[in-house]
């Protein structure tokens, strides 16, 4: 079976490829800095991740715009309020933004880009949508007439054309009962940073940030635009009706959206305290690896329930991993191969890829994985391994990692070294060959105390480190 997505946009299961050779042109809303990004927003950029990651493992280059938002409403009433430019004031948080995303381990897309270095394409957009009668003004704002866009609401499939004419909507962010006439360019308020231009002094909406990007860098038709559920209305029914009226042709071929996320079965919201960033849960000792298992683990298009407990048995479900990997890394195999167990890599094999391949169904990929581990150590407690089949096991949980990513341990702050794990470790086995065994037993308490785990076995002393 071949790769296949489900399509927002024909709300079916799609076979994939590119539409243009080899490389797939893809765009994903990025981050709004107005704050530190929380845990629901990071479940989306997980799933771009792992999709990312999948369609080059299938073969694919990557031609991936995202923008970063750095001005909107919410940023200007932020940065008005502390008294710092724009320009400050998103610094900080697109730093964070980019600082999480490492501690993640998402890629960064080829192409980073923010909308205020884009206003004058932004700029000529809307004079070219005014030349072709998709707009009007009033008070100093361009808007964009939805009427003037027969198709408009067939990402979200509603049927609008019940509006009023010339209704309009100033907010970015509204709810289907409010869709109307949107703002292209907005009139400057009093004490607000504007750019003066050939349409008037103003700023951009945020629908016209995303469409002027993209068209930019990817042309007329991408691949796949991604982004959550909760975008889909109003803004990318608005990037449509833009940028098809731009340019006549499909925006996009794939529209790919990530359901929400609920913390411990509720709404996640500043109010009810369940409010989290990555910082907030780094703090309480969850590594990000715990993290970004959990928020890879749900299959995209299912809403996904963070909890405490879930983030525990990620960190179980990691060190069962990285035991699996210490074990075939450590063991002793004799020569030669078990042709029975080089068929069951295989197979787990081909359950991990078919998995991704539908729809990016990462529960059943991870099935296909754990399974195989269960398999593996069972045939090594029975002394079936051999060292060829320890050598393509290795491979396969390569093959996984580059998907998910987890099996490298981050360093926490505070983490004890390797150099001086490997300095207690030496001391230890000296301190034991002398009969001190009650130094031999300090210093393994002092590792344990630092989050490492000793481990006799007869080929030697094995440490790790304990995840959180
Ligand atoms: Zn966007």
């Amino acid at each position: 079976m071949s790769l296949r997505f489900y399509n927002t946009l024909t709300q079916k299961v799609e076979d994939f490829t590119p539409a243009d050779g080899n490389t797939v042109r893809m765009y994903t809303c990025g981050p709004t800095v107005y704050d530190n990004a929380h845990i629901g927003n990071f479940r989306t950029f997980t799933f771009v991740d792992i999709l990312r990651r999948w369609l080059r493992a299938s073969g694919y280059e990557l031609a991936h715009v995202m923008n970063i938002t750095d001005v909107d409403d919410k940023i200007i009433r932020n940065a008005v309020a502390r008294h710092q430019s724009l320009e400050d004031y998103t610094a900080i948080y697109t730093q964070a933004f980019l600082e999480d995303c490492r501690k993640l381990r998402l890629e960064q897309a080829e192409t980073l880009v923010k909308a205020t270095s884009h206003i004058d394409d932004m700029v000529s957009a809307i004079q070219r949508l005014e030349a072709c009668d998709h707009t009007y003004r009033s008070d100093g704002s361009v808007y964009f007439r939805i009427a003037s866009f027969p198709q408009y609401g067939k990402l979200s499939h509603m049927d609008f054309s019940g509006n009023i004419a010339g209704a309009r909507v100033d907010v970015d962010e509204y709810e289907k009962a409010d869709a109307r006439d949107f703002a292209l360019w907005k009139a400057p308020k009093e004490g607000e940073p504007a750019w003066e231009t050939p349409i008037g002094p103003g700023r951009p909406g945020w629908h016209i940030e995303c469409s002027v990007m993209a068209l930019r860098y990817l042309g007329e038709t991408l691949d796949i635009h991604a982004g959550g559920v909760d975008l889909i209305f109003p803004h990318h029914e608005n990037e449509i009706a833009q940028s098809e009226s731009l340019t006549g042709r499909p925006f996009s071929r794939f529209w790919l959206h990530a359901e929400f996320l609920m913390v411990e079965g509720q709404k996640m919201s500043k109010s009810l305290g369940n409010f989290y960033t990555l910082r907030d849960l780094t703090e309480k000792g969850h590594a990000p690896e715990a993290i970004r298992y959990t928020l890879a683990s749900v299959p995209y298009r299912k809403s996904l329930n963070f909890t405490q407990d879930g983030l525990k048995s990620a960190a179980t479900a990691i060190d069962r991993l990285r035991n699996f990997k210490l074990r075939l890394e450590t063991g002793k195999f004799a020569e030669g191969r078990n042709d029975q167990l080089s068929e069951r890599v295989d197979t787990a094999r081909r359950g991990f890829r078919e998995s991704l391949d539908d729809d990016l169904n990462t529960a059943e990929a991870l099935a296909a994985v754990f399974e195989y581990v269960r398999d593996a150590n069972s045939a090594m407690d029975s002394g079936e391994f051999r060292s060829e089949n320890a050598a393509n096991a290795l491979t396969f949980l390569g093959e996984f990692d580059e998907i998910f990513k987890v099996l490298e341990p981050s360093s926490m702050d505070g983490d004890i070294p390797d150099s001086e794990v490997d300095e207690l470790v030496a001391e230890r086995t000296a301190a034991k060959k002398k009969r001190d065994f009650a130094r031999a037993d300090q210093i393994r308490q002092e590792l344990l105390a630092r989050g490492i785990i000793l481990e006799d076995t007869k080929d030697g002393v094995r440490w790790k480190r304990k995840s959180s």
